[in-house]
């Protein structure tokens, strides 16, 4: 186990306009460096909010605290690949691999993409849509996520992520949210969702392959 350190801000792996005309350099800009840090920065106040009530013995804010842990490590985490999930070239192809367990899981791609548009432009309120490696049975899953970290299935991972709060596209496509969620999928970077996959291997939450 490595030691733990403060939740941080990635950086890009791209410039702030390197996805124009899809992804307007002014919606990215903010939403990475105020949207993004905001949950970047609440995630460490949680962090050190929750030591000083363990330090003082004094739990009179936990429902608050736990519900502001879980909101705000999860919306770093959320967006941390998100940032990742998409990249300027965009639109190669999934993988042997991923594009093998596609086919088992969904029928194909298109199967993916059909139940993965319809969850994300279907929430009610802020969330995402997320393909997720659901580790108990083996598989993968298309979750519908509210704000940044319920509705999910216990012990799955999410590999790749759509925002589809009006922070992430209000900007640009106003309230239409198929036209954004079409742009969000022909950004997708399949390298980095097959790259997540392959990590996943092996992972066992409940001891079934033990
Ligand atoms: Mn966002």
């Amino acid at each position: 186990m490595t030691t733990a350190k403060p939740y941080s801000l990635p950086k890009l792996g791209y410039k702030y306009d390197a996805l124009e005309p899809k992804y307007s350099s002014e919606i990215l800009e903010l939403h990475h460096k105020k949207h993004h840090k905001g949950y970047v920065d609440g995630a460490n106040q949680t962090h050190a909010d929750l030591q000083e009530a363990r330090s003082n013995n004094d739990y009179a804010a936990i429902r608050q605290l736990s519900k502001n842990q879980a909101f705000n490590v999860s919306g770093h985490v959320m967006h941390s690949l998100f940032w990742r999930n998409i990249a300027p070239e965009g639109s190669n192809k999934p993988g042997k691999a991923l594009t093998q367990m596609l086919k088992d899981a969904f029928g194909g791609t298109k199967g993916l993409k059909d139940q993965f548009l319809a969850a994300g432009t279907s929430i009610q309120g802020s969330g995402w849509a997320s393909l997720s490696y659901e580790p108990t049975r083996g598989d993968l899953i298309v979750e519908q996520i509210f704000d940044h970290q319920s509705n999910t299935a216990t012990g799955a991972v999410p590999i790749l992520v759509m925002d589809m709060w009006e922070h992430a596209f209000y900007l640009q496509y106003k309230n239409e949210k198929k036209r954004w969620a079409k742009a969000f999928w022909s950004m997708i970077n399949w390298d980095d969702v097959g790259e997540r996959l392959s990590r996943l291997e092996g992972l066992d939450v409940v001891g079934s392959k033990s």
